[in-house]
């Protein structure tokens, strides 16, 4: 009986951590951040830990938007609040940055949304 035991403690554990990391991997394949400024789209870009650089320059002010393997943050704003350089890395789908004063809007979405899509079209 105590055997039996060990044995199904062995077998959740083992099933739990297999889950674990084909949901982590999955979550983290896909995923998209996708930009926006002034409500309109500026840009989508593969978090796959590719270090880009992106300089966003509007009328509005400047924002530089790093993305690498740590997710995607804001470095440097010209904005008055700096509430967006303060946020540091997302990484995670469903997670934003904004920066009220420019109208900027950094989102990242997920493979489920992605599947969405395919399957609608
Ligand atoms: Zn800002």
């Amino acid at each position: 009986m105590k055997r039996l035991d060990i044995y199904l403690i062995i077998a959740v554990v083992a099933i739990t951590s297999f889950l674990f990391i084909q949901f982590t991997l999955q979550s983290e394949d896909n995923q998209e951040v996708i930009i926006s400024v002034k409500g309109e789209e500026y840009g989508r870009f593969k978090l796959d830990g590719k270090h880009t650089v992106l300089d966003i320059e509007t009328e509005l002010g400047y924002n530089k938007v790093i993305l690498d393997d740590n997710g995607v943050r804001i470095e440097e704003a010209d904005c008055p609040d700096h509430d967006c350089v303060e946020i540091g890395f997302i990484h995670r789908s469903g997670q934003s940055i904004i920066c009220a004063p420019h109208q900027l809007v950094i989102e990242i979405v997920g493979s489920s949304d992605a599947d969405l899509d395919g399957i609608s079209i």
